[in-house]
C-alpha cells in the first residue's frame, strides 16, 4: 500500500516537472514576434484613423500598439506596410462555403460525391480569406461546412474562421428542403435530420441534431426561395409556433439564429418567432421594418448575390426558367430596400451570400452598401464589430486591440474616401499568421 502511494506521488511529482520543462522550452521558442509597421490604422470603434502605428503580434494575438514605425530585434520579424491602411479582418455573416455557381449547379447535385464537395470547398475557402475576409459564417450546405471548419481549425486547410449552420431547415418543398424539383424517384420525405421540418417538435429535433453534427448556428428558410427549383420565391413557410420552437432550443445551445427571408409575411414571423438576423429582406414593409427595430433583429442585406443573380438570369440557359423569373424579379430589389432599412435605423450587420456569386469577391458588397445610402465608416463596423457581437467573438475578433486575436489586412488608398479599394487586398494575416503580403 505505502510503495504504491509513493510510487503515484513520484510520478505525479516527474509529470509536472516535465511540464514545466516543456513549458520553459515552448516559451523561449516562441519569442519571435511580428511587427507590423502601420502607415494607417482604422480604428473601427471611434471610427478614427491612427497614423504612424505598429502593431506587435506575438503568437497569435496582438500584443501591443505602439506610436512611430518600431522595429523589433534580430529574431522578430519586422513587415513594412507604411503605405497602407489597416484594418481588422473583415467577417462575412452569410456565406456558402461549399458552393459556386455556375450553369451546372443543378446537374452537380447529382454528380458531385462529398469528396468532391470537400475539394471545392477548400479552394472556396482559400479565395475567401485572401479577399481580407478572416471570418465567416456559412449559412447552408451538406455538411462538408463542418468538415472544412474543422480541417481550418486544424491548419490542414487555409481559410477563414467558419462559424456554420451545417444543412439548413425547411419545411417540405421548401427553400432549401434539399429535394427540390427532383423526379419522384428521388424527392422522397426528408426528416429534420436531412432538415425538413413541419411541426414544432421537429423544429427541435432539427435544432439537436444540428447541435449533435457539430454546427455553431441555425439556419431556417422563412420563405420561397430565388435558386430552388419551385415556383414561388417568397411565400412564408413556416408558421411563428415552428420558428419559435427553432429559436428556444437554438438559444438553449447558444446558437445564433439566421431566416433567408424575401417576402413580408415569412420575414414578420421570423422576427415574431425570435430570428436574429434575417437575410436578404427584399420585399420588407416599413411595418417589418419597425418590427427588426422594436426586436433588435439585424437585417444582412447581400446586395451582391441580388445583384448577381439577376444578371445571370439574362444569361440564356444559365438558370432553369422557374428560376430566371424569380431571379429577375427579387434580385434587383435587394439594393434599394438595404437603403430604405438602413435610412429607418435597422441595424445592418455585412453579409454577403457568397457562393451565389464567386467566392473572393465578397468586399463588393461595400460598395454597394455605401451606393445605397451607407457612410463607408458604417459599412466597415458592420462587417467588423457589429458580427463579432453577434457571433459572441466580439471581445476577441473585429478590433485591432490589445488581447485581440490578429485578425489583420491591409489595403493601399483611403477606404473612408474610396471604399471599393477594400476589393483589393494587399495583406492578409488571420491568428497571427500571415497568408498574403503582397
Ligand atoms: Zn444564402
Amino acid at each position: 500500500m505505502y510503495i504504491s502511494v509513493l510510487f503515484i506521488f513520484k510520478s505525479f511529482l516527474m509529470k509536472n516537472l516535465l511540464f514545466i520543462l516543456l513549458s520553459v522550452i515552448a516559451l523561449n521558442v516562441s519569442a519571435q514576434d511580428t511587427y507590423l509597421q502601420c502607415g494607417k490604422i482604422i480604428d473601427v470603434e471611434s471610427g478614427k484613423v491612427w497614423a504612424e502605428k505598429t502593431i506587435v503580434v506575438s503568437d497569435n494575438k496582438i500584443k501591443s500598439i505602439q506610436n512611430g514605425f518600431i522595429t523589433g530585434s534580430s529574431t522578430d520579424v519586422t513587415i513594412d506596410l507604411k503605405n497602407k491602411t489597416i484594418l481588422p479582418g473583415f467577417i462575412d455573416l452569410h456565406v456558402h462555403i461549399e458552393s459556386e455557381s455556375n450553369p451546372n449547379t443543378y446537374i452537380d447535385r447529382f454528380t458531385d460525391n462529398e469528396a468532391d464537395i470537400a475539394f471545392k470547398s477548400t479552394v472556396f475557402a482559400k479565395k475567401t480569406l485572401l479577399a481580407g475576409f478572416t471570418t465567416v459564417r456559412d449559412l447552408g450546405g451538406s455538411g462538408v461546412n463542418i468538415a472544412i471548419r474543422n480541417a481550418i481549425n486544424k491548419g490542414i486547410v487555409d481559410g477563414p474562421r467558419v462559424f456554420t449552420s451545417g444543412k439548413s431547415i425547411a419545411t417540405t418543398g421548401g427553400h432549401a428542403d434539399p429535394t427540390n424539383g427532383r423526379s419522384h424517384e428521388f424527392t422522397g420525405d426528408p426528416g429534420p435530420k436531412e432538415g425538413v421540418v413541419n411541426s414544432p417538435d421537429e423544429g427541435r429535433k432539427a435544432v439537436r441534431q444540428r447541435y449533435k453534427d457539430g454546427a455553431d448556428v441555425i439556419k431556417i428558410t422563412a420563405t420561397g426561395g430565388v435558386l430552388s427549383v419551385a415556383k414561388n420565391g417568397k411565400n412564408p413557410q413556416f408558421t411563428v409556433e415552428e420558428i419559435k420552437a427553432i429559436t428556444e432550443t437554438a438559444n438553449d445551445y447558444g446558437m445564433l439564429t439566421a431566416a433567408h427571408a424575401h417576402g413580408d409575411e415569412g420575414m414578420k414571423r421570423a422576427i415574431l418567432g425570435g430570428i436574429k438576423t434575417i437575410e436578404h429582406g427584399s420585399y420588407m414593409s416599413d411595418e417589418t421594418m419597425e418590427l427588426m427595430k422594436k426586436h433588435d433583429a439585424y437585417l444582412v442585406p447581400t446586395i451582391t448575390a441580388g445583384k448577381q443573380v439577376a444578371e445571370k438570369a439574362e444569361v440564356k440557359g444559365y438558370f432553369p426558367e422557374v428560376v430566371a423569373v424569380k431571379a429577375r424579379e427579387i434580385g434587383p430589389l435587394i439594393q434599394g430596400t438595404f437603403g430604405r432599412a438602413y435610412k429607418k435605423g435597422v441595424k445592418i450587420a455585412f453579409g454577403t451570400d457568397a457562393g451565389v456569386f464567386p467566392h473572393g469577391l465578397n468586399a463588393k458588397e461595400f460598395g454597394y452598401m455605401v451606393e445605397a445610402g451607407m457612410p463607408a465608416i458604417e459599412a466597415i463596423q458592420s462587417a467588423t464589430i457589429t458580427n463579432a457581437n453577434l457571433l459572441g467573438v466580439g471581445d476577441e475578433i473585429g478590433l485591432i486591440k490589445n488581447g485581440y486575436l490578429a485578425d489583420i489586412v491591409a489595403v493601399s488608398g483611403d477606404p473612408l474616401k474610396n471604399i471599393t479599394v477594400l476589393e483589393t487586398v494587399s495583406f492578409v494575416m488571420k491568428n497571427g499568421i500571415v497568408y498574403k503580403n503582397n
